[in-house]
């Protein structure tokens, strides 16, 4: 067979498998062999990008393969789950800076004009890209503070830089051969994605790691177009389009619009203070395995402090003893619990918690007075009534799991520090609740031992 031909068939299988495997992400159930086949799909990419492009030194691309690799494996294994959204960051800032340098190195001088549009593209939303998530890492590793920056003249100078983005643009592409138009694209590109990011901050931090997602496929896209490359531009487009879509869904469980994340800098109208009738009332795990063993009907909302204790395995050895003595259990999980869409499914296919148990948000709230004990582990925001009940509240109208409802709820946290969203949670104060302080997996060890002793 001509080799063109298994090329463009070996293209199509690449582009079938980002598909499938993009489709399989979408449940808990299949999201391994979603993320195995889109691996394949790579891996088959790159062997066919390297055949059809006879030139390339195989010397320096093996190298390249062998020190990514390593790289990332090591990353992978050392990154700890709760950091996963600095690393998603870093990716994405990466495939920015990558995008960049391939839009870069397609220009020629003979280039048409349609080449050349491409190419600013690339580079325009690679740097922005590139740029914008390394300060979305500083913030959310808090090597940057996490708050919203905000200056008098903000939206003049961003004014300014958009028309010199634009102005150095549509030159580079009048006159191509003169370096200067270049290197303004690429310098202003680099210092827009800081004055995109800046305004941003608190719990809007992984809404716009989602955005940069988004971008960064953008500029594959582009990067696809400027070389001529299929597989390159079905894959940008796929990042591109899914990236969008998680975070509209992010903004919609946030109850936020996107303008409204990107220009509203959340956390300068989070931290006023609110007063909050009602008193805390600690229990010990003790007085807490009476009222559980008694309960017929338990729900269990796990939040970000169960990443950070390591406590789902134990969440799920107390979900096991709760059904041996006869109650039903469910978890319920809200779309943004965690620090990045999914987190808290992840956490509990790792412990082998059955995927049935797992109930959706607007699965869950329905149910809520049937609930005897709803225990609350490490989750702050998305159980906080202040979002039904306080109109002055940043997160008013949020959607979030309504655990208030249920007869008792426990919440095992380690103090009354407030959540991501950095805002009171009156749920503590509620005449049912009753908090659980410590560490989640000391509390519920505890809370284990009672139950199976
Ligand atoms: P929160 O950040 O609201 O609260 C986490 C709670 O865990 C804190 O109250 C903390 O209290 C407690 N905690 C921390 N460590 C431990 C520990 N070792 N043991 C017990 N408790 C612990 O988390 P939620 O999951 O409720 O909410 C997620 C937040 O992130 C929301 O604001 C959401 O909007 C935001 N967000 C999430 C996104 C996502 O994709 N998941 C996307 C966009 C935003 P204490 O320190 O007292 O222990």
């Amino acid at each position: 067979m001509d080799l063109s031909v298994v090329i463009s068939l070996g293209y199509v299988l690449a582009s079938g498998l980002f598909i499938f495997g993009l489709k399989k992400l979408g449940s808990p159930a299949t999201a391994r062999k979603g993320n195995m086949i889109s691996a394949v799909g790579m891996l088959t990419a790159i062997v066919v990008a390297l055949l059809d492009q006879g030139i390339v030194d195989f010397t320096w691309i093996a190298a390249g393969m062998v020190v990514g690799g390593a790289i990332g494996a090591i990353a992978a294994r050392a990154i700890a789950m709760t950091s996963m959204p600095e690393m998603v960051a870093l990716f994405n800032g990466l495939g920015g800076a990558a995008s960049l340098l391939v839009g870069w190195a397609a220009l020629t001088p003979d280039a048409a004009t349609f080449t050349l549009v491409t190419i600013v593209l690339s580079i325009l939303i690679g740097g922005v890209t590139l740029t914008g998530s390394l300060i979305a890492y500083g913030k959310l590793s808090e090597i940057l503070g996490s708050g919203a920056v905000m200056f008098k003249g903000q939206q003049l100078v961003n004014s300014l830089i958009i028309a010199g983005v634009v102005g150095s643009a549509v030159m580079f592409c009048l006159q191509p051969t003169d370096p200067t138009w270049l290197y303004a694209v690429i310098g202003l590109s680099l210092v827009f994605g800081i004055m995109v990011v800046i305004p941003i901050g608190g719990a809007d931090m992984p809404v716009v790691i989602s955005l940069l997602n988004s971008y960064s496929g953008l500029a594959a896209c582009a990067a696809g177009f400027a070389i001529n490359n299929n597989v390159l531009i079905v894959a940008g487009s796929l990042v591109g389009a899914s990236g969008i879509i998680l975070t509209q869904i992010m903004c919609k469980a946030m109850n936020r619009s996107l303008s409204n994340v990107l220009f509203s800098g959340f956390a300068s109208v989070a931290n006023e203070a609110t007063e909050i009738d009602g008193e805390i009332k600690p229990i010990t795990a003790e007085d807490a395995y009476y009222i559980l063993e008694a309960a017929t009907n338990v729900a269990i909302i796990p939040g970000y402090g169960m990443a950070v204790a390591q406590a789902q395995h134990v969440v799920k050895e107390l979900g096991d003893l709760l059904e041996a003595n006869g109650a039903e259990v469910n978890f319920g999980i809200h779309p943004v619990a965690g620090r990045m869409p999914g987190h808290m499914n992840v956490l509990l296919a790792e412990a082998d918690v059955p995927y049935d148990q797992l109930l959706e948000m607007d699965e869950i709230n329905p149910r809520m007075e049937l609930i005897d004990v709803a225990i609350v582990i490490g989750a702050n925001d998305v159980v906080n009534p202040a979002a039904r009940e306080m109109e002055s509240s940043p997160i008013y109208g949020m959607p979030v799991i309504n655990v208030a409802d249920a007869q008792t709820v426990f919440v095992l946290k380690r103090s009354m520090a407030s959540g991501f969203a950095g805002i009171e949670n009156p749920l503590f104060y509620k005449e049912n609740t009753r908090m659980l302080f410590g560490d989640a997996k000391e509390t519920l060890s505890k809370l284990v031992r009672e139950l199976s002793g």
